[in-house]
């Protein structure tokens, strides 16, 4: 059954049916270091009484999450390193992030950025703040393309959004604002016409980059928001990440990417699981991402395949990793080239 409000606690969860009562006190202390939320529409898909449900799975509290091992890393992409102005990455010359809010509608227990997100998190840059981002923007010429991520941009109110835009649309070097979201998906009730026309700016091309799982998240309203997204003109991408127990199963990924496909997102970046604290039990191994990978290959249309990433640790920009493209130390240990050529070693890491 589907809740009327999202769920922000464990005793939620419980009284919903979604958490066993004898795991509230758990899942209580996982939370006090990183946030719940699952929206109706999510709640609504999970299957009661199993844990092991692919969209329970990427929502519900496991006490795992106390856990951390040594290779895990509190801002695994290195975000902070490539910071020079608050709010603003600045990791590759032509592209910057601008994270201009730190809330999500849901929190992905997975999550790379779950050190940020949340109530106790980053939060919302201040106005000041905001005014320095847009000024690192507009003074950096080099700059063609601005990601906004977070948090979930789209949980901002058209309004904000609209002003937003307003502030890029000037600068002239910018041409491509691409934004990172998961509303379509899990708060599809969001996306309406006033949200999608604050998406656009003239002079500007709009991307959204749609990050889904499991195809079971293509609900009736996911799908009938991303198509009005879509017939907006404005252009869709892909982005996943390879989630032990969720999609880490050739039929899964296929089903999933001919979903994106379906609906007009091209798949874009399939994300080799990052090293976020206590995520241990979503990592799979490199060898099986790529095989995985290479299975797509043979089984579906070339428009369905993602490119496989891996996020280097450190800050060290994606580097592609199916097969062929990352090679074995032989220590159970892999060698990974960054953009700039600089060979780094990634753990096994399952
Ligand atoms: S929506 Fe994105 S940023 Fe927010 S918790 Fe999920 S993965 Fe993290």
């Amino acid at each position: 059954m589907k809740p009327d409000r999202t769920l922000r606690t464990a005793g939620d969860l419980v009284d919903a049916g979604l958490l066993a009562p004898e795991l509230q006190a758990e899942a209580s202390a996982v939370a006090e270091r990183y946030a719940i939320a699952v929206t109706p529409v999510m709640a609504g898909l999970m299957a009661r009484g199993d844990a092991d449900d692919p969209i329970a799975r990427q929502f519900i509290p496991d006490a795992r999450e106390r856990d951390t091992t040594p290779e895990e890393r509190a801002d695994p992409i290195g975000d902070l390193s490539h910071s020079p102005v608050e709010g603003i990455v600045h990791r590759y010359p032509d592209r910057v992030l601008l994270k201009a809010v730190h809330v999500c509608p849901v929190y992905c227990r997975f999550c790379f950025r779950r050190e940020m997100v949340g109530p106790e998190g980053l939060g919302t840059l201040s106005p000041e703040a905001l005014d320095a981002a847009i000024a690192y923007i507009a003074a950096h010429e080099e700059i063609w393309e601005v990601i906004l991520t977070g948090g979930d941009p789209l949980v901002l109110s058209a309004r904000r959004l609209a002003d937003l835009m307003a502030r890029l649309q000037p600068i002239a070097h910018v041409k491509i604002v691409r934004f990172h979201t998961r509303v379509p998906v899990v708060a599809p009730e969001r996306v309406d016409a006033a949200l999608i026309a604050a998406l656009k700016a003239s002079g500007k091309s709009t991307y959204l980059a749609v990050h889904a799982n499991h195809p079971r998240e293509f609900t009736p309203e996911a799908r009938a928001a991303i198509g009005q997204i879509a017939d907006a003109g404005i252009a869709l991408i892909s982005q996943s990440v390879l989630l032990k127990g969720v999609n880490d199963d050739v039929a899964v990924l296929a089903e999933l990417m001919r979903g994106f496909v379906e609906l007009r997102v091209q798949p874009y970046y399939l994300h080799h699981p990052d090293l976020a604290p206590g995520t241990a039990h979503f990592r799979v191994g490199l060898d099986e991402g790529q095989a995985l990978v290479a299975a797509l290959r043979g089984r579906i249309s070339g428009l369905c395949q993602p490119t496989y990433v891996l996020d280097i640790p450190g800050g060290h920009g994606k580097a592609p990793v199916a097969a062929g493209m990352v090679t074995e130390t032989g220590t159970g240990c892999y060698a990974v080239t960054d953009w700039r050529g600089q060979t780094h070693t990634y753990p096994p890491g399952r």
